[in-house]
């Protein structure tokens, strides 16, 4: 039997009139569990209305009520993590250990924003001119939306919601109606939390409920995370509607690995980082550039790690790379191993999977002499899919990630600071590891990329997320001195 999956609204889950829906799918099984109901513009203006009624009242419920409830809902997350991270795995597929660490990374953005007393401090400065002080506050926008993807549907809402709530914002969520139930999960534990009802909203739909948050009045900001032409679009639509935009877009990041590096620990990196949460991760490394001699060494050690690699239902324990979305990615990852091989590359390890196995699969791939004119080169393939591009020099390897599209993350494999520095240096990419992976920096420091993977200034979460969600002002203020006061060591005369 499949549930009907609807909107939270006004603290409550709210039943739907729309009529148009959309099937919810197992990865692992291809069974339909589900059905997505989704909002109609006349819905979304029902809700963010309840929310901007519910945001005025919390911009003036005190720091420190506001920091209780983010403490409580980060011990509910905690309480239950394993039913959010089951609910996780059945709708978007990855394995069970992937979906308790994107619930553990989430809880480190509302662990930072539980610091919202010290986050929200001002500036002062006395006697600038006689008797004349000036303070800078920042205050909440008021209704804020987020727009956000089918890979981390716990995570990325985390990242901009506990920092939109701590500031004094009401948060309305458009989930991604590919696992649209997390959100509502999310939704109970804000309930439970103690979160004044209408403070979060959860609007499912696709591009019509997007674009009724994008036009409303109400809505300040637009919080996007998802495929670049959608966040490009996103971004160009709330700006010319007058609204502050961050929108963040794919990625295709590459990893070097310089012919000195610790070339078992640079493999051992490149198969976590390439084939983890079956590389539908933004932070997944999809292409390793191997400088000169670093490269048969390289392609050796990850290919023997590949047979070692359990492809399966993302429930199993013993799985490690779980379905992808749908049926329809599948089939585009699949036709992407298909034009590699058609331009020219190597395929050494071959995930394709016929279709009668069950379920959206594809294995670990692996794939040599990739050169840069490719598709499986250019475009973001969003599966577990590495490709090899063998390159002379670092200058080669730099030249060729500042050239590409997207400059979300990237990481060097060396044992040279020399080297590690020049790169870091002159790399064009918002999140550089240096013998790490996977770079996604830490809640109390920001997340974004450059160029095609970022539209807009402001980076996610961290201090940045708190200026996205706050607005300054300036406060200059005179007061002259009381001519009673005139000498304070005077004694006054009732005394
Ligand atoms: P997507 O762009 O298809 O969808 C993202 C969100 O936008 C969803 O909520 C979706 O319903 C909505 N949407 C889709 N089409 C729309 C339209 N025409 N108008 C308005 N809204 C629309 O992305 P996805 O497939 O869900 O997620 C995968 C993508 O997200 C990948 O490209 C991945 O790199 C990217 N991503 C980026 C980051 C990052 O931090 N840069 C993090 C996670 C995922």
């Amino acid at each position: 039997m499949t549930k009907l999956i609807e909107h939270w609204i006004g603290g409550a889950p709210s039943s739907a009139r729309g009529s148009r829906r959309a099937p919810v799918f197992n990865p692992a099984t291809g069974e339909q569990t589900g059905e997505v109901v989704f909002a109609t513009a006349a819905e979304v203006d029902g809700a963010v209305k309840a929310a901007a009624a519910a945001a005025q009242g919390w911009r003036e419920t005190p720091l420190a009520r506001r920091a209780q409830v983010l403490f409580r809902f980060r011990e509910l997350l905690a309480a239950n993590t394993g039913e959010l991270a089951a609910l996780v795995t059945a709708e978007q597929g990855k394995v069970i250990s992937d979906a308790r660490g994107e619930i553990a990374r989430g809880m480190e953005s509302v662990e930072f924003a539980t610091g919202i007393t010290q986050l929200l401090k001002g500036e002062f400065s006395e006697q600038v001119s006689a008797g004349i002080d000036v303070h800078s506050v920042r205050q909440p926008l008021g209704v804020v939306a987020g727009i956000t993807p089918f890979n981390f549907p716990v995570m990325v809402p985390l990242w901009m919601c506990a920092n939109a709530i701590a500031c004094g914002n009401a948060f309305v969520l458009k989930p991604s109606e590919k696992d649209p139930s997390a959100a509502l999960f999310l939704a109970d534990l804000w309930r439970q939390a103690g979160l004044p009802d209408g403070v979060f909203t959860v609007m499912q739909g696709d591009k019509e409920a997007v674009d009724a948050l994008i036009e409303h009045h109400d809505v300040a900001a637009l919080s996007f995370v998802g495929s670049t032409p959608i966040a490009r679009a996103i971004y160009a639509k709330g700006a010319a509607a007058g609204k502050r935009v961050q929108a963040l877009g794919g990625a295709k990041n590459h990893m070097v690995v310089m012919p000195d590096a610790d070339i078992e620990l640079a493999a051992d990196s490149a198969v976590v980082a390439a084939y983890g949460a079956a590389g539908e991760r933004c932070m997944a490394v999809s292409v390793v550039l191997a400088v000169g001699a670093a490269a048969d060494p390289l392609i050796e050690s990850i290919r023997a790690r590949l047979p070692g690699l359990v492809v399966g239902d993302g429930a199993d324990e013993t799985t490690d790379v779980g379905p992808l979305i749908s049926a329809a990615h599948r089939d585009r990852v699949r036709d992407y191993i298909t034009a590699g091989e058609q331009d020219g590359a190597m395929v050494l390890v071959d995930g394709r999977r016929p279709d009668d196995i069950g379920g959206y699969f594809v294995g670990p791939t692996l794939i040599d002499a990739v050169t840069p004119e490719m598709s499986i080169y250019t475009d973001e393939i969003f599966g577990p899919v590495l490709g090899v591009v063998r390159v002379d020099s670092l200058e080669q390897a730099v030249g060729l990630i500042n050239d590409h599209e997207f400059g979300n993350g990237t990481a060097i494999f060396t044992r040279d600071g020399g080297v590690s520095r020049r790169f870091q240096f002159e790399v064009k990419i918002g999140m550089v590891g240096i013998n790490v992976p996977i770079p996604v920096p830490v809640a109390y420091h920001s997340f974004g990329g450059w160029k095609g993977s970022l539209f807009g200034d402001a980076h996610m979460y961290g201090p940045e997320g708190i200026n996205f969600f706050t607005r300054g002002k300036v406060v200059t203020t005179r007061w002259s001195d009381s001519p009673e006061l005139t000498d304070p060591f005077t004694p006054r005369t009732s005394e």
